[in-house]
């Protein structure tokens, strides 16, 4: 195989980022400049509602590598990236943030370990996460240690994100994947195939502000758990096991009290104790269920993870001259 004869996607999810795409577009341009003939550029609009369309469409009208799919409103950065694996159509795909938080250059090295070397996956990992607030680097780092403590059969490396280059295989297989609940970052290493890691320091921001508070970050965190283990839900067989052993401990020795002091009548305190934290515990094994059958419920709807608007540029284009072909 000839050394360029290979396609590269960028998958680009987009959610109000306008003044972050000019710059993208010109930082892309002078840092990969030698696949400058194999790189495409697919943005995802995630229903934004500033400029971002305009925006990417005056890109389109400049450069002819860009596509755009815009979905019919904000789906969130999961099912935009959802969006934009299933119509990529390169060799590599590479789903990247617009704010250059994940260093373009990078690319060329991801492209040598995949090309050279024979990896499937080849994904970033921040060596140092000082754009980020110390809150976050703790709660993140937290997540990653109990997520791969608790999901036996999926592990996601530490300190990765979605920055990585997937062969065309691997995305093929995510891509056939049924589920609703999108956690990217699980669906990518539950892939498996043949996996390295390329450190990087992760930047700031260039332009714009983050999408994402600590709301939105916190139910992400308990969709990628209640997505890939079922730890939560079976941790209450245990914990029931505990109390009901404690209790036939106390049940004895209440027994034995009675029979050797005789009987004694205020117990209020501890019956209270006892109601009050069986009650709670039951109220919370009962929300852990919840979380599980609200996911079943989300599943077995088969509502599509996303709506598109509009496929726009290059892929448009590429389409409507299959279609012709076709008829001819
Ligand atoms: N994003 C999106 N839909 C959303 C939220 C974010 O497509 O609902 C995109 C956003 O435009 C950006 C990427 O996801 O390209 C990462 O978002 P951000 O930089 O805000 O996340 P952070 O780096 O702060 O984690
Ligand atoms: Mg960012």
């Amino acid at each position: 195989m000839n050394e360029k004869d290979f396609t590269i996607s960028l998958v680009v999810p987009v959610y109000n980022e306008e003044e972050s795409i000019d710059t993208f577009i010109a930082t892309i341009d002078k840092e990969l400049e030698p696949l400058k003939d194999q790189l495409e550029i697919v943005f995802v609009n995630d229903g934004s509602r500033d400029r971002t369309r305009d925006v990417v469409e005056q890109v389109i009208e400049k450069d002819p590598r860009v596509s755009l799919i815009n979905l019919a409103r904000n789906f969130g950065k999961e099912a935009a990236m959802t969006a934009g694996l299933a119509h990529a159509r390169g060799d590599a795909i590479v789903p990247m943030d617009v704010d250059l938080q994940d260093p373009p250059a990078l690319v060329l090295e991801f492209v040598k370990k995949w090309r050279e070397e024979g990896y499937d996956t080849v994904y970033g990992v921040r060596t140092d996460r000082n754009a980020d607030t110390p809150l976050k680097r703790l709660t993140a780092g937290g997540f990653y240690r109990f997520f791969n403590a608790v999901s036996t059969t999926t592990k996601i490396p530490e300190n990765a994100g979605d920055f990585r280059l997937m062969d065309r295989r691997v995305v093929d297989a995510i891509n056939q994947l049924p589920e609703r609940n999108r956690f990217m970052k699980g669906l990518f290493a539950w892939a498996g195939f043949r996996a390295v890691g390329v450190t990087y320091a992760r930047p700031e921001r260039a332009a714009g502000t983050t999408k994402f508070n600590y709301w939105k970050l916190w139910n992400f965190a308990l969709d990628g758990l209640f997505s890939f283990s079922s730890w939560p839900l079976r941790v209450w067989s245990y914990v029931g096991g505990c109390v009901a052993a404690i209790s036939f401990l106390y049940m004895i020795f209440i027994i034995l009290k009675v029979l050797t002091t005789g009987v004694d009548i205020p117990g209020y305190a501890s019956m209270m104790c006892v109601i009050l934290f069986l009650g709670g515990m039951q109220l919370l094994s009962i929300g852990i269920m919840g979380e599980y059958i609200g996911r079943m419920f989300l599943e077995v709807k088969q509502r599509p993870v996303f709506l598109i608007e509009g496929v726009y540029g290059q892929y448009a284009r590429q389409d409507k001259a299959a279609s012709e072909e076709k008829k001819a």
